[in-house]
């Protein structure tokens, strides 16, 4: 198994979390407020898929669970590509087992567009690296990719969603993906902990949710 989009990330803030995250997830403490946080991106997520009209969504679940079946969602994204569907919405694609699902893929005269969206005001360096990874993804699958857009949201419900243009920050984030992608698989598959001292990393860009855990071992 590779990585995914969010281990990728989360494995450039700190390795030892991308660590945990495969081997004790169950150490992880996920703050009320940023649960609440992902909860309305997703809500927001789901809203925009129906920005361009009419779509097909990816999302196939493995049996009687919420768990997405990536294989299956890979499998369905190529027919929807061989079939010219102008709108894709959690599009998959997996390279070398590495992994991603698009929030959105359209169709353009040439290839597709990328559009990602996030529940933010604005379009931060760490979203633009996210989908710089997509990029790096999708490309490797041989989709040509035209332009890359973050889609923020509007400043009020007349106008929800605002779509950036980022693709020449996105697409530049390539050979930085290429350079971290297979370190970070390897050190996945580490059989034991990787030792990490705690550091600045443990809240930027983001608060670990292995804090308590890290900062416990530490103070032993
Ligand atoms: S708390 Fe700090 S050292 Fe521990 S996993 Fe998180 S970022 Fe890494």
């Amino acid at each position: 198994m590779g990585i995914s989009k969010t281990a990728f990330m989360r494995g450039m803030q700190c390795s030892k979390m991308l660590w945990l995250d495969k081997h004790k997830p169950e150490l992880k403490v996920i703050p009320p407020e940023v649960q609440n946080r992902l909860d309305e991106g997703n809500d927001f997520g789901d809203r925009a898929m129906a920005m361009f009209g009419d779509y097909e969504e990816m999302s196939v679940y493995l049996p009687g669970t919420t768990i997405p079946d990536t294989k299956a969602m890979v499998v369905k994204t190529r027919e929807h590509l061989n079939l010219g569907t102008p709108v894709i919405c959690e599009a998959a694609f997996s390279y070398y087992n590495n992994y991603c699902a698009l929030d959105i893929l359209r169709k353009t005269d040439q290839g597709y567009d990328i559009y990602e969206v996030k529940n933010s005001p604005a379009v931060a360096d760490q979203f633009v690296k996210d989908v710089g990874f997509q990029y790096y993804i999708v490309s490797r699958c041989k989709v040509n990719i035209e332009r890359v857009y973050i889609v923020t949201h509007g400043e009020d419900e007349k106008n929800p969603f605002v779509i950036n243009d980022v693709t020449e920050q996105a697409t530049g984030y390539s050979e930085w993906v290429n350079d971290n992608i297979w370190d970070l698989n390897r050190m996945a598959k580490e059989p034991e902990e990787i030792q990490v001292e705690v550091g600045k990393q443990c809240c930027e860009p983001y608060e670990c949710w292995y804090y308590g855990y890290c900062h416990q071992l530490e103070n032993k």
